[in-house]
């Protein structure tokens, strides 16, 4: 078993309320097309956005998901997949606001998942650094503009990735329109 599959199978889908109003129980099979893709199709033909996310608020399951989005980086998914993940994980910590069932319960969403990705920033600068796959790039280090605590860090590497990155994260002009830690 891969380590997305062991991640995706460890949490508890069904026992969340998705943003579509249901089960999240669909969750589980979405995010391992999200892997793999159908047979003879590409991966990533699965939009999570009123599921997991939206511009105003994420959605109970979006911590669970952006785990899963960590273990897909860490394993060795397709180059379009380890995309789709990255753009996923993008949506959640840049997540404004938390739906109110989750809210009453005291739950910050996107904080969950900024931590979360915290947790996984050297996945993050390994992404960016290793450079092997020119369409993450640029997600990768635009989710450390929001979630890396460490400015200086980030400076450093800005500045040795610079003939590799796309030019927004080059500029810093990405930086401004993320949400996130105080600059
Ligand atoms: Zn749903
Ligand atoms: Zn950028």
């Amino acid at each position: 078993m891969r380590l997305v599959e062991l991640e995706i199978a460890r949490h508890d889908w069904g026992g969340m309320l998705c943003g579509c109003g249901g089960s999240a129980q669909h969750l589980a099979r979405d995010l391992l097309r999200l892997a793999d893709g159908d047979p003879g199709q590409e991966p990533g033909h699965v939009d999570l956005e009123e599921h997991v996310w939206s511009a105003a608020v994420l959605w109970e399951p979006a911590p669970a998901v952006a785990s899963v989005a960590l273990a897909a980086l860490a394993d060795d998914v397709p180059p379009a997949a380890r995309e789709r993940y990255l753009d996923l994980l993008q949506c959640l910590v840049a997540g404004e606001g938390t739906d109110g069932e989750s809210a009453r319960r005291g739950l910050d969403l996107p904080e969950l998942c900024r931590g979360l990705a915290r947790q996984g920033l050297w996945l993050l600068y390994g992404e960016v650094m290793s450079n092997r796959f020119p369409g993450t790039v640029g997600a990768a280090f635009e989710i450390l503009t929001v979630v890396e605590p460490d400015r200086a860090r980030l400076q450093r590497v800005r500045e040795v990735a610079a003939d590799w990155l796309p030019v927004c994260c080059r500029t810093g002009l990405c930086d401004e329109d993320l949400p996130g830690l105080d600059r």
